[in-house]
């Protein structure tokens, strides 16, 4: 089976017609914008990032639009197949609002989100022609079967385990059936050429994202976690041309590593900490709000939509074709850092390694209030921690703003401990 069949039970798609929520939506994105326009120190060119995520048109479109979910589907297909690549994983609260109203209040606000900016009808999750999704939690396993009805649909099946010897030909034939699916439905062909290009400008970005990570490493003080996130998300979340973005980019790189040579090798007083957990998208970065103005400094992070997320470049051994999705295939699943595995031993090990290579004094983990993998992950990750000396602070919330305060009070004493 190619794509989702729904028949007998396709239903017809609805959209929500309630103005006030395309209000909430824009008012979280407003509310964001604001609190990040008070930080001292900022790319000069930070502005193009901000109005790339702020951009509310998508009316007219350069080329077709592949929206996904989830780092495991890899940008780099639809790039070589002259393509735009959104990720359409939402952090609006605004939006799941709307996703909770269609489907229902137990689900991870994620979720919800990403399922409610479909019934916008002038949405950029409207605009893309395609979905791809993989089968890593269960509320996306679920979702690509629902969106079906909106969009064609392709749900990636992923091994239950990052166990290269046992998946790594099976997890390569569903990478070949997603692009049969592009191909049918972008009407054009995946040439050797075209892809080494797409995945010589991922590895640009991989390049870029590892820079500024050394940077902030050292001397995390030369620009705001959020800023970074800011930059990083504008590649994945908006259809931006990967070239343009990568110039951008580098503009962001040299400013930072000129700030950071002024700054000077002074250790700052501020607490260095590692951020791992759930996803945290743009606008949702309450947690990184509370935690910076608490005085923490974020110099390292495993999230699925932060630096980790395309940290690791493709490795290119050879050239053609089926290699390449090899490679991709290895790059995107099974270096992946997702609790959708069976084993966390590929999480824990990046978190250890980047305490140690940071000189972290604390790691603070983000749980999304009913996403049990991260729950269930946390139990371990806090033992191994604690018992390596690691203070340790798990927070478990969601979109809505209600508990700030609460979180504010949490960190602080948090951070009095570190
Ligand atoms: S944590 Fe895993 S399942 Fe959740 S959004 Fe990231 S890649 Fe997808």
């Amino acid at each position: 089976m190619d794509e989702l069949i729904n028949e007998p039970y396709r239903l017809q798609p609805g959209f929500s017609d309630n103005p006030g929520n395309l209000k909430r939506q824009r008012f979280a994105e407003d509310a964001q914008v604001r609190l990040q326009a008070a930080l001292r120190e900022r790319p000069p060119n930070i502005g193009w990032f901000e109005d790339l995520m702020r951009n509310r048109d998508f009316s007219t479109k350069q080329r077709p639009r592949v929206g996904y979910l989830c780092n495991m589907i890899p940008q780099e297909l639809a790039w070589a197949l002259g393509a735009d690549a959104v990720r359409l994983d939402c952090g609006n609260a605004g939006a799941a609002l709307v996703g909770e109203e269609m489907l229902s209040g137990e689900i991870c606000p994620l979720a919800k989100a990403s399922f409610g900016v479909f019934m916008n009808k002038d949405s950029m999750a409207n605009s893309c022609d395609v979905v791809a999704l993989p089968t890593s939690c269960d509320a996306k396993k679920k979702l690509g079967q629902i969106l079906d009805d909106i969009k064609p649909a392709f749900m990636l099946a992923l091994p239950p385990e990052q166990d290269h010897r046992r998946y790594a030909d099976v997890t390569l034939q569903e990478m070949v059936r997603l692009v049969g699916f592009l191909e049918t439905h972008l009407k054009t062909k995946l040439k050797s050429g075209a892809l080494l290009a797409a995945v010589k400008l991922g590895r640009r970005r991989s390049a870029i994202v590892r820079k500024l990570q050394a940077i902030r490493m050292r001397t995390p003080r030369v620009m705001s976690f959020r800023d970074v996130m800011l930059v990083l998300q504008g590649s994945q979340f908006r259809p931006v041309a990967i070239s343009h973005w990568i110039t951008e980019a580098e503009k962001v790189v040299a400013w930072a590593d000129t700030a950071a040579q002024q700054a000077g090798t002074t250790k700052g007083l501020k607490p260095r900490l590692v951020l791992t957990g759930a996803p945290l998208i743009w606008p949702n970065y309450k947690v990184l709000n509370v935690l910076e103005e608490c005085g923490a400094e974020i110099v390292a992070d495993t999230l699925c939509t932060g630096e980790q997320s395309c940290f690791d470049p493709v490795v290119l051994d050879e050239t053609g074709v089926k290699p390449l999705l090899r490679a991709l295939t290895n790059r995107s699943v099974f270096a992946a850092i997702c609790p959708c595995f069976t084993s966390q031993t590929t999480r824990l090990n990046r978190i250890i390694s980047l305490v140690e290579e940071s000189a972290a004094d604390g790691v603070v983990n983000h749980s999304l209030r009913l996403c049990q993998l991260f729950d269930m992950e946390t139990y371990r990750i806090e033992k191994v921690l604690k018992a390596r000396k690691v203070a340790f602070l798990n927070i478990r919330t969601d979109y809505s703003l209600e508990d700030t305060e609460q979180l504010r009070v949490r960190i602080e004493a948090f951070l009095e401990t570190v």
